[in-house]
C-alpha cells in the first residue's frame, strides 16, 4: 500500500523518512514513534490542549458538523453564497490539475468530494472523530491524524491543496500558512475560504480581509483572485515560480 502512494508522509518532528509497521511507525531521525488510532496514523505533534481540540473530538460534534458546514457558507455570506458554490469554486480552482491534492483540516471531508475526482487526494485534521466521518464518505482518499502547523509531508509535494475555515481554528495560522507552502509544488495552487472579523475571539482567528492579504503574502503567497461576501472570504493563491 505505502509503496503506491504518490506522496509519501514522513515524521512531523524531523521530516524524516518514516519506517512503518502495520501498528505504527517511527521516524528514522529521531526515534519518535506514530501509533495508528482505529486505521489511521497518529501523526500530531502534542500541543497545548485547547477547548476547540476537545469539543471537536467529540463524536456528536462530528456527527453534527455536516449539517453546519453545508449551511455556514449562506450564513455567513448573508445567503450570498451557496456550499454548493463555495464547492464549484474550489472545483474551478484546481481544474486542469491532476493533483496530488491536500485539503488541510479536512473535518468530515466537504472538499474531499471534489478533489477525488480530480486526482490522487490526502486529508489531514487533528480530531479521529471528524476523520472517521471524512472517511465513512470518502473512502477513497488517504487521511491521516495530523496538525496544520507541522504537515507530515516532504516539501513541494502537491499541486494543489485546499483549505477552508479550519483556518480559523487555528492555535498558529501563520505557521500553518508556511507549512501549506512548503508542501505545495512551485505554481501550486492554494484554495481557502475563511470568516471574517475583527482578531481572536473564542479562541478563533477571525483576521479582516486586509489581514489575510498580509498574512498571505509573509507566507510567501501570491494571491490570484478572492471574493468577499459579508463576512466570508474564498479565494485562490498561488506559489510563485522558483
Ligand atoms: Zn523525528
Amino acid at each position: 500500500m505505502e509503496g503506491l502512494l504518490v506522496v509519501k508522509p514522513v515524521s512531523p518532528c524531523c521530516l524524516a523518512r518514516l519506517e512503518t509497521t502495520p501498528r505504527s511507525a517511527t521516524c528514522s531521525h529521531c526515534g519518535r514513534a506514530f501509533p495508528k488510532k482505529e486505521g489511521f496514523l497518529d501523526l500530531r505533534l502534542p500541543t497545548r490542549r485547547r477547548l476547540l481540540h476537545l469539543v471537536n473530538n467529540l463524536p456528536l460534534v462530528a456527527r453534527i458538523y455536516p449539517f453546519w458546514r453545508r449551511h455556514s457558507t449562506r450564513l455567513l455570506t448573508g445567503g450570498g453564497l451557496t456550499h454548493r458554490a463555495e464547492l464549484a469554486h474550489l472545483e474551478a480552482a484546481f481544474s486542469g490539475l491532476s493533483g496530488p491534492f491536500l485539503d488541510v483540516g479536512t473535518g468530515s471531508g466537504a472538499y474531499l468530494g471534489p478533489l477525488v475526482g480530480l486526482g490522487p487526494t490526502f486529508g489531514v485534521d487533528a480530531s479521529l472523530a471528524f476523520l472517521k466521518a471524512a472517511r465513512r464518505h470518502h473512502p477513497e482518499a488517504t487521511l491521516l491524524l495530523a496538525r496544520a502547523e507541522a504537515l507530515p509531508f516532504p516539501k513541494e509535494s502537491f499541486l494543489g491543496v485546499a483549505f477552508g475555515p479550519t483556518l480559523n481554528e487555528l492555535e498558529d495560522p501563520r505557521r500553518a500558512l508556511l507549512e501549506t507552502a512548503r508542501v505545495l509544488k512551485p505554481e501550486g495552487r492554494l484554495f481557502f475560504a475563511l470568516a471574517l472579523g475583527r482578531g481572536r475571539r473564542f479562541g478563533l482567528w477571525l483576521p479582516t480581509e486586509e489581514e489575510v492579504v498580509s498574512t498571505f503574502q509573509e507566507a510567501g503567497f501570491l494571491i490570484l483572485w478572492s471574493r468577499k461576501q459579508k463576512r466570508f472570504l474564498l479565494g485562490v493563491a498561488e506559489k510563485p515560480p522558483k
